[in-house]
């Protein structure tokens, strides 16, 4: 993108001498339009749905005496609902989190905890497709944060490699101390990810394949809500994958007390 200034000019003095102020609007001009995007992206997605919850509630208006088609419909109803909803609940925890800020009240969180929270949540779909959920590697583990907002992001990480992989496959949980840090892996044996968009794919609404993205009942949104969740913690997130064979999504997150493993846990070193 081009650099631009904003330019202003005021007399000094009385010997017709100006001063010139040049001011580089380049970032703001950035911000601005990613807003513009994002805006306009919203948008898109919440016409979808709204769009599809009214042509239903006409066609059940037209076919009010035929039960069967209104029961039929008014499911397809239901689940443009739940579309919407996880929409809307998607951007509020994003705004809560985007903003750069650290998050407001830290605690010390057992990795466990988040851990089999996340599982807990993510299970039924996975034995929807008959996708085996793995989760250990916590022992005493604690990171310093948001015990709600680390879940979510694990859930999301879950939900993604659900998601994203064929039926009978496995999907794996695993934590481990990494110096003062936990690194908290979600691996799965899914489609994987092109090298080309793995950059991208934190971005809000990025998708690398849309129509399969909906499909899933994904809002475009889980990974960016994982990387502001992730940076808010003074944590980051990464991904390895490589197409055909799976993807792994790593959090790297500050430990509790800024060693990974707790006393009653640690071995004595000499
Ligand atoms: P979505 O709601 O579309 O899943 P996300 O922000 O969670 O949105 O993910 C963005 C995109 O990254 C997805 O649309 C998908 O193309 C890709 N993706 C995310 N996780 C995985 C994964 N585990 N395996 C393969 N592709 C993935």
């Amino acid at each position: 993108e081009a650099t631009s200034f904003a330019v202003r000019v005021a007399p000094l003095g009385s010997h017709g001498q100006v001063l010139v102020l040049a001011e580089d609007q380049t970032e703001r001009r950035r911000v601005e339009a990613v807003r513009r995007d994002f805006v306009a992206n919203v948008s898109h997605e919440l016409k979808t749905p709204v769009g599809a919850l009214s042509l239903l509630a006409e066609t059940i208006q037209d076919a009010a005496d035929d039960p069967e088609a209104v029961t039929r419909f008014a499911g397809r109803m239901q689940h443009e609902a739940a579309r919407l909803n996880y929409l809307v609940q998607d951007l509020i925890t994003l705004s809560r989190i985007q903003g750069g800020e650290p998050i407001p009240i830290p605690g010390p969180v057992p990795v466990d905890e988040v851990m089999h929270e996340a599982v807990d949540r993510c299970n039924t779909k996975a034995a929807a497709k008959d996708i085996t959920l793995v989760a250990g590697g916590t022992e005493g583990l604690r990171v310093w944060g948001d015990d709600e907002l680390l879940v979510t992001a694990l859930r999301n990480l879950i939900d993604n490699a659900v998601a994203y992989s064929p039926e009978h496959t496995r999907v794996v949980v695993s934590a481990r101390p990494a110096g003062e840090s936990v690194e908290i892996s979600v691996s799965d044996q899914g489609i994987g990810i092109p090298e080309s968009a793995q950059e991208r794919i934190f971005e809000r609404f990025f998708r690398v394949d849309a129509a399969r993205s909906r499909a899933t009942g994904g809002t475009g949104l889980g990974l960016a809500i994982v990387k502001h969740v992730s940076v808010a913690h003074g944590g980051e997130v990464a991904v390895w994958s490589k197409e055909g064979s799976g993807s792994t999504f790593t959090l790297r997150l500050p430990a509790f007390g800024g060693t990974a493993v707790t006393e009653s846990h640690s071995t004595t070193t000499t």
